[in-house]
């Protein structure tokens, strides 16, 4: 009877104090007193040996008993120490409702974005309608139209990527020229801006094999040189800046005649000449011209009756300009030490 008595008493003491202790450590204390390597009711379990065959097997399975028990209740008080320890954490963080939120990372506008969508704004403040061209061209809208047939020497200047001999990645917007002129005759007036990319085989500071352009077009049944001045000239000063001047310098496109390309007085002299401007005083910032009357005619209109012009920028161009940017491939780079400058 002595050793069932010394079980019964493990068992209650052991109880007694896994229901007393209040920590975690307490907890660990009891288990290491009672079910440890040298606890008691371990001790009491190896005596077992030294017990007759007949009281072996009751003591054995009455001491594994309370060995369950008390684990299980070892069990049961850590977790629910482990509760309350928690609700005690969750007690003592007062909840502080003014406290500032977290600040959310936000994204802006690629500057190109941004820049197309300001020209896009002061060409429809001035009456135009922004369309939109495919990007896979027929060789036909990217050149026949406009007057540079296969052989033609300005074809040259447009390294192009070609998908078969007559598709291929258009080389400029102008092609929508060509394509809202057929959809519009014999309407008048048209006036249109074309923004997209064009692609051409070009890849160094100031040229990648991808950018931007704005085509712009307008055909009336009269219209001069001075109109399509006066829209530049307006454009130029809503761009960047009231104090602007522009001048037109006598320039060659297949699709315009007679043509020009456009300067803005230098953004960083205001014309005295520096170095951005390489002393002259000016920037060109694009291309123009009185559209052909070969172009006019191939879509259907009378050269007689219809006139216009037509011009096209680089937004690269104009964005580089407009924030001093010097190297173009940093547009697209999607460096964010850069983007976020503007
Ligand atoms: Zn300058």
């Amino acid at each position: 009877m002595r050793v069932e008595q010394e079980i019964d008493k493990i068992k209650e003491d052991a109880l007694k104090e896994l229901s007393s202790a209040n920590t975690m450590d307490g907890l660990q204390a009891v288990r290491m007193k009672y079910l440890g390597k040298k606890g008691d009711l371990t001790r009491v379990l190896r005596g077992m040996g030294s017990l007759s065959p007949e009281e072996r097997p009751r003591l054995g399975q009455l001491a594994n008993e309370v060995r369950l028990l008390l684990e299980d209740e070892l069990d049961r008080r850590l977790a629910e120490l482990g509760r309350q320890e928690q609700l005690r954490q969750l007690a003592g963080e007062a909840l502080d409702v003014t406290l500032p939120g977290r600040p959310v990372q936000r994204g802006h506008r690629h500057p190109l974005s941004t820049v197309l969508r300001e020209i896009e704004r002061i060409f429809t403040g001035m009456g135009f309608e922004v369309v939109q061209g495919p990007e896979v061209e027929w060789d036909y809208y990217n050149f026949e139209a406009l007057n540079i047939p296969k052989g033609h020497p300005a074809r040259d200047m447009q390294d192009s990527f070609y998908i078969t001999r007559e598709m291929l990645l258009r080389t400029h917007t102008s092609p929508m020229q060509v394509r809202t002129m057929e959809q519009a005759v014999p309407r008048l007036p048209v006036r249109v801006i074309v923004p997209g990319k064009v692609y051409r085989r070009d890849d160094d500071a100031t040229h990648s094999p991808m950018f931007h352009q704005v085509e712009g077009l307008l055909v009336d049944s009269r219209c001069t040189m001075g109109d399509l001045k006066g829209v530049l000239l307006a454009f130029a000063r809503q761009m960047f800046g009231p104090d602007r001047e522009i001048r037109l310098r006598p320039s060659f496109f297949p699709f315009t005649e007679p043509s020009a390309e456009v300067d803005v007085s230098c953004l960083n002299c205001g014309g005295e000449g520096c170095r951005v401007c390489s002393g002259t005083g000016w920037l060109e910032i694009l291309g123009s011209g009185m559209v052909h009357p070969r172009v006019l005619a191939n879509v259907g209109y009378d050269p007689e009756t219809a006139v216009g012009f037509a011009f096209g920028m680089g937004v690269e161009r104009v964005a580089m300009l407009k924030y001093g940017i010097n190297d173009l491939r940093l547009f697209f780079d999607n460096d964010v030490r850069f983007l976020h400058q503007f």
